[in-house]
Parts: C-alpha cells; sequence; structure tokens
C-alpha cells in the first residue's frame, strides 16, 4: 500500500465534529461553558490533527496512531483555556513591591465591602444628599486629601500621567514651561515629561545639564512667556556624585520674585515619612504643600497604596481652572476608583494603621523578624509537602529586593529567599514550569538559582507554591 492511500485511511479516521460533540465528557463540558466556545475547539482540535497528518513523513505515517480519545482530551483543554480570563492572578516573587507589571499596588481585604457596595449598588456619585440635587464626583475626595496633605484643594484624574497633562494643558497650554535637563524623566510605558509637554501645548524649556542645575539657569530663561516652574522628581532614578539641583524652597522664592507659579511631578506621592519605619527619606506630598509648591500631582497606586489614580493637590485658584478644563471629562474617575481611594485614604489618618493596613506599606516596612518568620514558614510548608522529595538544592539565602514602580531607585530592600538550584533540569526550565503552572509563580533567576523572595508573597499562596514545586522537581 502506498504513503498516500495510508494517510487516506488516517484522514477517514477523523471523526465529525458532530461525532466528538456528542461524547458524554464533550456533552458535558457544554452544561458550563457557551456551546460556541466548544464547537469551535472541537472543530480547532481536529483541525490540529488534520494539519499533523499532511505534516507526517512517509516513514511517520504507518507508525501514527489516531484516536478519537486524544480529539476529545485536546477540545476539553482547549475548551476551558478559550474561556479562562485573560487578567488572572499571579504569585509575586521577585520581592519587588510596587511590581507595575503585575499591578503595582494591593489593595486592603479590609475594603473589599466599600469598593463591592460602590460597584454593585447605586450610589451619591454625583448627587447631594443633603441638597436633594445634582452634585459633584470630585467632593467625595476633597476633605480627606486637603486634612491628609495640607492643600487647599484636590482634584483626582485618572493616573498621574494625565494629572502631569492637565495641569501644564491648563497652566502653561501656550506658553513655556521650564524644566531641569536633569529632570526629564522617562517612566516604564513611555511616559515622557517632554512629551506629555508637547501634548499639553506647552512648550519646554530645558534648562541647565544632566548633572547641574543652578538658580541662574532658571532665572535665565525665564521671560514674559513662562507659564510655569516645573519641578520632577526624579523618582526612578537618581544622578548621585557631581550633582546640584534647586531646591523646593529656591523654585518656590525664584516663582515669587517673578510671579510665576511652580509645580511639581512628585510621582510617587509618599504621604507619611517613611524614614521613621526604616526606610531611606522620600520627600512627602506634605512638604512640598508646606513649602509652597502652587500645584503638586502624584500616583494614586505607587507608594500611596491605593487604586490607579493621579491626584493633583494644591492651590484652589488653578485647581479651578482645571476643573473646567474639559480634558478633565476625558480624565475624569470611575466611581470604583474613589470608593477604593476614599476607602484607603481613611486609614492614613491614622499612621500607625496605615502602616498596618496597606499592603504596600506593609510589605516595604516588614521588620527583620517578620522576614525570618515568612522565609521560614514557606521553606518548612516546601519540605513538608514534598517530604523531601525534591530533586534540588534547597536553602535559605539573604537576597535583595526593591521598592519597585520607579520609586526609591537606589533603596534595596533586605530581604530573605528560599533559594532553588535543580538538579536535573535547568534553572530557566524550572523558571518557566512554575511560571506557565497553575499559580503562575513570578520569580527571578539570579546567578544560576532560582529566588523566591518572600517580601511579596501570601502566607496563604506558600502551600501552592509547594505543591508546583512539587510537581516541577519531583525525583520520579
Ligand atoms: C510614575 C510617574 C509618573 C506616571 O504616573 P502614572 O500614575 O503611572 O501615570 C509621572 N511622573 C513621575 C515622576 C513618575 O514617577
Amino acid at each position: 500500500m502506498s504513503n498516500k492511500t495510508n494517510k487516506k485511511e488516517l484522514f477517514a479516521k477523523l471523526p465529525s465534529v458532530d461525532e466528538v460533540l456528542g461524547d458524554e465528557r464533550i456533552v458535558e463540558i457544554c452544561e458550563n461553558l457557551p456551546r460556541s466556545i466548544v464547537v469551535e475547539s472541537v472543530r480547532g482540535s481536529i483541525d490540529k490533527f488534520r494539519k499533523k497528518i499532511v505534516s507526517l513523513k512517509d516513514e511517520e505515517v504507518a507508525s501514527f496512531s489516531l484516536s478519537e480519545e486524544d480529539i476529545i482530551l485536546d477540545s476539553i483543554i482547549t475548551s476551558k483555556k478559550s474561556y479562562e480570563l485573560s487578567l488572572k492572578n499571579v504569585i509575586n516573587a521577585t520581592g519587588i513591591v510596587v511590581h507595575t507589571n503585575l499591578g503595582r499596588s494591593l489593595l486592603s481585604e479590609k475594603i473589599k465591602d466599600e469598593l463591592w457596595g460602590a460597584a454593585s449598588r447605586y450610589s451619591n456619585l454625583e448627587y447631594d444628599i443633603e441638597e436633594g440635587k445634582r452634585g459633584s464626583r470630585y467632593t467625595h475626595l476633597t476633605d480627606m486629601i486637603k486634612r491628609i496633605t495640607g492643600a487647599e484643594d484636590v482634584l483626582v484624574v485618572n493616573n498621574n500621567a494625565a494629572a502631569v497633562l492637565l495641569i501644564l494643558s491648563t497652566m502653561a497650554k501656550g506658553g513655556e514651561a521650564i524644566v531641569s535637563r536633569g529632570e526629564l524623566v522617562e517612566v516604564g510605558g513611555a511616559f515622557r515629561i517632554p512629551s506629555i509637554m508637547a501634548l499639553s501645548g506647552a512648550d519646554l524649556v530645558e534648562v541647565g545639564s544632566t548633572n547641574k542645575t543652578h538658580y541662574s539657569d532658571y532665572e535665565d530663561a525665564i521671560t514674559e512667556n513662562t507659564k510655569v516652574l516645573m519641578k520632577v522628581h526624579t523618582s526612578n532614578y537618581r544622578i548621585v556624585g557631581f550633582s546640584e539641583s534647586v531646591s523646593l524652597e529656591e523654585m518656590r522664592s525664584l516663582g515669587d520674585l517673578y510671579a510665576i507659579p511652580v509645580v511639581e511631578d512628585l510621582g510617587s506621592g509618599v504621604l507619611i515619612d517613611l524614614s521613621k519605619y526604616g526606610m531611606a527619606y522620600e520627600p512627602t506630598v506634605f512638604d512640598s504643600i508646606e513649602k509652597g509648591v502652587d500645584i503638586v500631582s502624584f500616583s494614586g497606586d505607587k507608594m500611596l497604596g491605593g487604586p490607579q489614580a493621579g491626584i493633583i493637590v494644591g492651590k484652589k485658584k488653578f485647581i479651578e481652572k482645571m476643573k473646567k478644563n474639559q480634558l478633565t471629562r476625558a480624565l475624569r474617575v470611575d466611581k470604583m476608583t474613589i470608593a477604593a481611594l476614599e476607602a484607603t485614604l481613611r486609614f492614613y489618618l491614622d499612621e500607625e494603621k496605615a502602616i498596618k493596613e496597606i499592603p504596600t506599606l506593609r510589605m516595604l516596612t516588614y521588620t527583620k523578624e517578620e522576614i525570618n518568620k515568612k522565609v521560614d514558614n514557606l521553606y518548612k510548608v516546601i519540605m513538608q509537602k514534598s517530604g523531601g522529595n525534591l530533586d534540588a538544592e534547597i536553602s535559605i539565602e539573604d537576597c535583595k529586593g526593591q521598592v519597585g514602580g520607579g520609586s526609591m531607585p537606589t533603596e534595596e530592600l533586605e530581604s530573605k529567599a528560599v533559594v532553588i538550584k535543580p538538579h536535573n533540569i535547568s534553572v530557566s526550565k524550572l523558571e518557566e514550569k512554575l511560571r506557565l503552572g497553575n499559580s503562575h509563580i513570578i520569580a527571578r533567576v539570579y546567578d544560576e538559582k532560582y529566588v523566591l523572595d518572600v517580601r511579596t508573597i501570601f502566607e496563604e499562596q506558600y502551600e501552592n507554591i509547594a505543591n508546583e514545586l512539587k510537581t516541577a522537581l519531583s525525583k520520579n
């Protein structure tokens, strides 16, 4: 018999879509998933096997076994996969707390009722209950943020990039904004101050050099077209060594001298002095307002630890103008953001509570003892689950995490990790298996070792990690 005939026989053995759909397991799948998804998957699976037959080399044809069973199992897997949500939980074992790729800040469990309440029931989002008439969505956050930052007025938009755009569009459109060359930052995901400036319709006037900018550089650049003096907190890099920048106090006095407002993009938005909790000092929003900056903007989901948002605080007369800018409508925040931000900010009314309840702050301020306890527990759970039967060398080692999110780049977070050196597979293979596995563990490979930094891992995830490791590294 020629191979052609053999292939023909294989094709003839392929079941029809209806035949596969008739299998009781597929019928059961159809009860839980949309039928269209299952039909599409069955079609895809049959097609996959058809293509396999087409691509068989002559010598492979005879030994190729085709079973309906394989097609059914493949259809079940692809059906389930097609119905999975794309956005899913992962385990962050990188030790990077504000990890932009993994969702930046995490909200507290304690605010889930507030969040779900706003999401699933009607609210006074734009309704004044006292007066019985239309209200504004922007009033809900005003008092809280004023109290925490000491600012005169507040406006919250979708993110800090939007905040900077709105500030410049309102205050500097058609004029010039002066910024130091040392502060022309690019933030991950291509947020560039010069590009935002161009979008806003303001002309960027760069002054100074990358490492040094003096008071006189700003002063010499001032013209009748100067609309703002802008300071950008270089939160994602630091120019160290032979460097100099102009302080907020000096910017303020220059602004006063020429009657030009001073604005600051603070990036991270730290609301409490974290040096009290063992971290490096990072300027707070309160500091900037106290030093007389007219307008300050910062992110809601970096070190503040809330939902994605851009918070603008400062002088009422500028914020009033921003509220009237048509851009504000395009950048407006959703009720879920307002609910999450208000509930998160409420923790800040009691500093100790903020540190304890806001996950970002909690993870950043773990004590040495807490980290030690975490790593011991993770190690213990891994050993218990596997009965010590893993084909790898497992140990506890020191490691260094990061704040992340472009915040405090020079600050290293001393941490501990469970470190794994597999014997029979490569470290990169192990990394891949655990990333693609059910728990999607995202960890770092360093020095031919797989490193699970415990700082960003939750206690309830230990068992999943142990199970995944057992699957990936079992001796037999
Ligand atoms: C992160 C950051 C931004 C962008 O903030 P998003 O909230 O991500 O839009 C802008 N400026 C600075 C200095 C930043 O650090």
